[in-house]
C-alpha cells in the first residue's frame, strides 16, 4: 500500500508531483486545499468563513479538517493507498493523523519534505494557474509547466485562474505560518524516521525522478 504525504512550503511544487504520482500508481490524491476551495464556493456560513480565512492565508480551525480528512480516508478508494496534500499542517493536526489513520485502519507511509528556497517560492506564487475543471496545476513562469493556449487546461479544455490567495502579501502569511507551525511537524515526523528530502528547487521532472526513486527502492 502507498501511503504518501507531503509537507512543502507554499508553491513548492507539491501538488503537482501529488498528481503525477496519483496518475503512475492510481492512488487518490486529498489535498485539503482543494477540498476547502469547493467548500468555500457554497453560499453559507461555513463556506464563507473558509473563503475568507483562506484568502487572508490563514489556516481554517483543526476541527473542520478532522472532519474531511477522516470522511475522505474512510471511502474505498484510499485501501490501496492515497497521497495527502496540505495536511497535517500543525502539531495538533499531526497527532490527530495518528489517531484518524488507526480508526480507519491506515498507514502514515513515506513523508516527502520538499526543500526549498523562499526566493524561487515567490516567482513561482505569481506564476501559478490553476484549472477551473479539474484542479489542474500550470506555472507560466516556468516553461516546461506553461499551458499549450494562454488560460486553457491542457488536459480538460478548462479555463485556468489565478487562486485569491496567489499574491505576495498572502503568500507571506502562509510562508510564515509553514515555518511556525509546519516545523513542528516536521520535527514530530523526524523524530519517528519517516522523513525523505527532495531538493524543491529542481525542475518538476528531476524532483519526480528523485521521489520515484525512493519507492522504487523501497518497493511498497
Ligand atoms: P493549499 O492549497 O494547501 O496551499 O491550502 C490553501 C489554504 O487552505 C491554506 O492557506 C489554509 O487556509 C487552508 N488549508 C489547507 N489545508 C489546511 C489544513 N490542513 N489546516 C488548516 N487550513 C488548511
Amino acid at each position: 500500500m502507498k501511503s504518501i504525504m507531503f509537507i512543502a512550503p507554499p508553491a513548492a511544487g507539491k501538488g503537482t508531483q501529488a498528481e503525477m504520482i496519483a496518475n503512475k500508481y492510481h492512488i487518490p490524491h486529498i489535498s485539503t486545499g482543494d477540498i476547502l476551495r469547493e467548500i468555500a464556493r457554497e453560499d453559507t456560513e461555513i463556506g464563507n468563513y473558509i473563503y475568507e480565512t483562506m484568502a487572508s492565508g490563514d489556516l481554517v480551525k483543526d476541527e473542520i479538517t478532522y472532519k474531511l480528512i477522516e470522511n475522505r480516508l474512510s471511502l474505498d478508494d484510499c485501501k490501496n493507498g492515497f497521497i495527502i496534500d496540505g495536511f497535517p499542517r500543525n502539531y495538533e493536526q499531526a497527532v490527530e493523523y495518528n489517531k484518524i489513520l488507526e480508526r480507519v485502519n491506515l498507514k502514515l507511509g513515506y513523508v516527502f519534505v520538499l526543500d526549498i528556497d523562499k526566493k524561487t517560492l515567490e516567482k513561482r506564487i505569481t506564476g501559478r494557474r490553476v484549472c477551473e475543471g479539474c484542479n489542474a496545476v500550470y506555472n507560466i513562469n516556468e516553461e516546461s509547466t506553461t499551458p499549450h493556449i494562454e488560460s486553457i487546461c491542457d488536459i480538460c479544455g478548462g479555463k485556468l485562474y489565478q487562486r485569491k490567495d496567489d499574491n505576495l502579501e498572502s503568500f507571506r502569511t502562509r510562508y510564515q505560518n509553514y515555518l511556525e507551525k509546519t516545523a513542528t511537524v516536521l520535527k514530530y515526523y523526524e523524530h519517528q524516521n519517516v522523513t525523505y528530502h527532495i531538493d524543491g528547487n529542481k525542475s518538476v521532472e528531476e524532483v519526480a525522478t528523485q521521489i520515484d526513486d525512493i519507492i522504487n527502492k523501497k518497493g511498497n
